[in-house]
């Protein structure tokens, strides 16, 4: 596997691939790889003739600077990691200057509103911080198709917007959430869970899959008042927010309309660790 450290190496590298007429699948990470990360490979492995990933903790697009600075980061290990997997051809470790070379900071993008729903509500600029990162990226890795996980669902509609609006040649796929054994979704994030939080932060798939159950059985409003309720007794952990929304613009309903799909999405606290999940409803 070849490890690019700058934006120069890496493009060499692309530009004689693409002279070779290779077919460029992409899976840009922020590190801590888990077997989550390894599922887009996975699938990008099944349909192009070279995988690249990157690995690039994107300052701009956290809110938080606590979460930034305790946001788990080990290249070593993530390089360990993929030289095992054995299905990526290609890691970029880009320096801030090879993505952000007039500085760190985001650009001002419109999705349409769907950056205005959920994520964009509890976090200001987050996906200003994700477009530019992410554009960046793929104007550097020229890929054929790139991969994104379904866990980070808002994020993957964002950013097949982006590509859209800004005519990338490039096909976005989503990949399903890959989850531990107990149903919580993986996360970088879940590394700084101690073993009991770990345990009990299964309660928050437990729950979208109750949601599943009670999907067109009983109301939204009452839905959304009986997760408020497994919440308060979950001690040590703070629901952010609890959404039933329209998969594909993302806004919020109070009512299950024919013809439309949806999804529900979760956002618990467990102590500071900010846990994302969410689940199609059929
Ligand atoms: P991150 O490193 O958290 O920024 O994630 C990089 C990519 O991996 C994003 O497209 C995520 O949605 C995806 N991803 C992270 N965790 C999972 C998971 N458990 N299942 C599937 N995809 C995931």
């Amino acid at each position: 596997m070849k490890v690019f450290r700058s934006k120069k190496t890496l493009q060499d590298y692309i530009e004689r691939q693409k002279e070779m007429g290779k077919k460029i699948g992409f899976a840009p990470t922020m590190g801590s790889l888990h077997e989550g990360h390894l599922s887009l490979y996975t699938q990008a492995s099944k349909e192009n003739d070279l995988v690249i990933s990157s690995v690039f903790v994107n300052p701009t697009q956290f809110n938080n600077p606590s979460d930034l600075e305790k946001y788990p980061r080990d290249f070593n290990r993530d390089i360990k990691i993929l030289e095992k997997a054995g299905n990526v051809d290609a890691v970029y470790l880009p320096e801030i200057v090879d993505l952000y070379p007039d500085g760190l900071k985001s650009k001002g993008y419109d999705f349409d509103g769907l950056e205005n729903e959920m994520e964009g509500k509890f976090r200001s600029g987050h996906f200003d911080g994700v477009g530019t990162v992410v554009e960046e990226l793929l104007l550097q890795v020229k890929p054929d198709n790139a991969y994104f996980g379904e866990k980070d669902y808002q994020q993957l509609l964002i950013i097949e917007k982006l590509t859209e609006k800004l005519k990338l040649p490039v096909k976005i796929h989503g990949v399903p959430i890959f989850r531990e054994k107990s149903g919580l979704a993986m996360s970088s994030r879940n590394e700084r869970l101690t073993p009991e939080q770990r345990e009990s932060s299964k309660v928050i798939h437990e729950t979208l899959i109750k949601v599943n159950d009670w999907f067109r059985i009983i109301t939204i409003p009452e839905i959304n008042k009986r997760i408020k309720d497994i919440f308060d007794d979950q001690r040590g952990m703070m629901l952010e927010y609890f959404v039933i929304a329209d998969e594909k613009t993302l806004k919020e309903t109070d009512f299950f309309y024919k013809g439309h799909d949806y999804r529900a999405f979760i956002v618990v606290f467990v102590n500071d660790i900010r846990l994302i999940d969410n689940m199609h409803l059929d």
